[in-house]
């Protein structure tokens, strides 16, 4: 039996996608040792970037594999329950996210997508964003 009601459970799964996750603590821990200066949270750009580097005009979004549908990731497995409620929700946010980044692309803003499951190598991630911001 389930403890936990629908309503309860939707609830707590909405605030996993909260703002200040641990994924993106741990990616801002790691941009602030690299010596970058960022933003967070912010508000007038579309989606309220997670983290902005104002001076390379670059936002990073710290995406969930599982929210945000990372394809062919171990993470972004399929719920065996309510499929239907599940794929509507995903495909939402896949069209959330497509939308976001366009939007903040027309601004002329460069969009960096690190997924959580990248953080299992840190370095990797650092070689990554540092490529990118050339
Ligand atoms: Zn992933």
């Amino acid at each position: 039996m389930d403890i936990v009601s629908k309503e309860k459970r939707s609830e707590m799964m909405s605030r996993i996608r909260g703002k200040d996750t641990v994924p993106e603590k741990q990616i801002r821990s790691l941009l602030h040792q690299q010596g970058y200066r960022f933003r967070v949270h912010v508000k007038h750009l579309p989606g309220k970037p997670d983290i902005v580097l104002p001076k390379y005009r670059t936002v990073v979004l710290v995406h969930g594999c599982f929210w945000h549908r990372h394809s062919g990731c171990k993470f972004a497995y399929q719920p065996k329950s309510r499929k239907e409620f599940w794929q509507k929700k995903f495909q939402d946010n896949i069209e959330r996210d497509k939308r976001e980044q366009k939007a903040l692309q027309s601004l002329g803003w460069k969009v960096i997508v690190i997924w959580e499951c990248e953080l299992e190598d840190l370095k990797k991630i650092v070689n990554k964003i540092a490529r990118l911001l050339r």
